[in-house]
């Protein structure tokens, strides 16, 4: 018979840092989770908004036999400064997890690696989870035991801080549930001083994120036109934002991992003269695919505008004439702060 600790043994031997099992449900935050998707925080972001947001009450939703979710945490953290350390205004910021290869794939298969390990021993039918499934994802971590959810709305890990990527497999095996560690923000406040376009925010005793003013949301998931009054202060980020995991506290203790084999800030000149074809040679596989070219270019030019150099009005003004209505606005913007 299969039991946790096997499970733990082999979530080891996969790779994975953490490891914990958690309930199947129903989830107490899933009130909490439509509540923030009726006020509209969510965005435009339809995956969190449309008939799927029912589903990640219980996971027996996805698979009605299931009795427990495993939930693991795979570290990346490659030993390079901190974006809230960058301040060279020639190049834009690329978030930590997006350096390497997409986590999607190699975190799958890892756990397609721990299920065929564990399934010698003994039969069971399961799902496996990472990111897409509508699941709560977080949620599940914390009642796995595997962290507490920070006032900047990230899984928190004692020992290992919040560098992780989670994935779960649901599954018939019946095992017991570890339990919540406790919260240990206590009084820091520094992810909310330091968020540029304060979208941390108290609600009921908790902090949640309004996710359209989130930077992560508007270089990444938003399609079209930034909101002009937010261009600003997305400074030279170009996808996603790391500064409220920057300057947490639990993120010095974290452990420094080999480096990917990527450019972290490149250089915003040649960034903007990438055609369709070299964006896609220079990002394939990696998770900076996901902006799509248009998407990407328009945050060169807020970044292109936010850094101010004069030196890129040439860039500028052929982005301006580029044929994208979107990427063209966008430039008009940043040419007009130069
Ligand atoms: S990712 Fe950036 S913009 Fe979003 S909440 Fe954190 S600090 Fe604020
Ligand atoms: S910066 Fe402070 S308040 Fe924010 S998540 Fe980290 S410990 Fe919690």
């Amino acid at each position: 018979m299969i039991t946790a600790a096997m499970v733990r043994q082999q979530a080891a031997a996969c790779g994975f840092a953490l490891a914990g099992i958690a309930p199947v449900g129903p989830y107490a935050d899933h009130s909490a989770y439509l509540d923030w998707v009726q006020r509209g925080l969510a965005g435009r972001m339809g995956y969190l908004t449309d008939h799927r947001a029912a589903k990640r009450a219980d996971v027996r939703t996805l698979l009605p036999e299931a009795r427990s979710v495993l939930v693991v945490g795979q570290l990346y953290n490659p030993p390079a400064p901190y974006s809230t350390a960058f301040t060279d205004a020639e190049r834009g910021w690329i978030s930590r997890y997006a350096w390497g290869p997409d986590y999607h794939d190699t975190l799958r298969a890892g756990l397609e690696r721990l299920v065929a390990g564990l399934a010698i021993h003994e039969p069971f039918s399961y799902k496996i989870c990472v990111d897409t499934a509508p699941v709560l994802e977080r949620s599940l971590a914390r009642w796995a035991g595997l962290g507490w959810i920070g006032k900047n709305t990230c899984l928190i890990n004692q020992l290992q801080g919040s560098w992780f990527f989670l994935g779960e497999v649901i599954w018939s095996l019946d095992l017991p549930a570890d339990a919540p560690p406790p919260d240990r923000c206590g009084t820091c406040t520094r992810c909310i001083d330091a968020c540029p376009t304060a979208a941390l925010a108290p609600r009921n005793g908790r902090f949640e994120l309004d996710a359209r003013l989130c930077i992560a949301y508007l270089n990444i998931e938003l399609k079209g036109p930034v909101p002009e009054e937010l261009r600003e202060p997305m400074g030279r980020q170009l996808f996603g934002c790391d500064i409220c995991q920057d300057v947490c506290p639990w993120n010095r203790r974290a452990a420094a991992l080999p480096a990917f084999d990527a450019e972290i800030d490149p250089p915003l000149e040649r960034l903007a003269a990438l055609t369709r074809e070299q964006f896609s040679a220079l990002f394939a596989g990696t998770p900076v695919e996901r902006t799509r070219y248009q998407g990407f270019l328009r945050n060169v030019c807020i970044a292109m505008g936010n850094a101010g150099l004069p030196r890129f009005r040439a860039a500028l003004e052929r982005l301006a004439a580029s044929g994208d209505t979107v990427v063209e606005e966008h430039a008009r913007w940043a040419l007009a702060r130069l």
